[in-house]
């Protein structure tokens, strides 16, 4: 899951880096509106936590283009206490939820894995291919109808793969989808999860693209 954090506080910024890391979400954090709504129109991502205080391009005003633009995932507004008026005119702009400043961690956890869950059972039908099925809901995974344990990292490589059956894929869009921005990614990362996919389901169901990425081969 990728998550887009935009918060101008760069405390609070840590703060949240640090205590969703340990979750095993991708979260990219950024500062202001204007950089935020040219990501949220050139990459995808799962969630976004929205301080409505921003410069640039403040929060709600963010919120309207992402709607005006059909841009629909689900959107937790961080605002502060006294925002009450700000608060509903975000609900009124289309936010799915808002936490007020400042909050627990685990507060803030509870609500994030309820959105996930309200908007993959809304939208992601389960995928099936070549024997593999991966259920969004569940999260769960079958190889010919027996149950597969994977770790979040496979899941999300296979959960690329499995949505462009046939498809290359290439190296960037996949280290994006599983790292983010994230600078320090190791070479190799990717080439592990594929090894352990490959062990775990079959060795003639991923197809190596020399240089480019991979793909899920239609039949295996
Ligand atoms: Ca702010």
């Amino acid at each position: 899951m990728r998550l887009l954090l935009v918060e101008d506080d760069r405390a609070l910024g840590q703060g949240i880096r640090v205590a969703l890391g340990s979750e095993g979400y991708t979260l990219d954090w950024l500062q202001d509106g204007v950089s935020a709504l040219h990501a949220l129109r050139s990459e995808s991502f799962d969630l976004l936590l929205l301080d409505l205080g921003l410069p640039r391009l403040d929060g709600l005003a963010l919120l309207q283009r992402l709607r005006g633009e059909q841009l629909d995932l689900p959107v937790l507004i961080l605002t502060a206490r006294d925002g009450t008026a700000e608060r509903i005119a975000g609900l009124d702009a289309g936010a799915d939820d808002y936490l007020i400043k400042p909050f627990d961690v685990d507060e803030l956890k509870a609500r994030i894995r309820a959105l996930l869950r309200r908007s993959q059972g809304r939208a992601q039908p389960v995928l099936e291919h070549a024997g593999v099925c991966l259920d969004p809901v569940t999260q769960q995974v079958s190889w010919h109808g027996n149950e597969v344990v994977v770790t979040p990292m496979e899941y999300q490589l296979l959960h690329q793969l499995l949505a462009r059956p046939g498809k290359v894929v290439t190296r960037e869009r996949l280290s994006r989808a599983l790292y983010g921005w994230q600078e320090r990614v190791e070479s190799n990362t990717l080439e592990v999860l594929i090894h352990n996919l490959r062990k775990k389901l079959s060795t003639e169901l991923i197809r190596t693209v020399r240089g480019v990425g991979y793909v899920l081969e239609l039949k295996a």
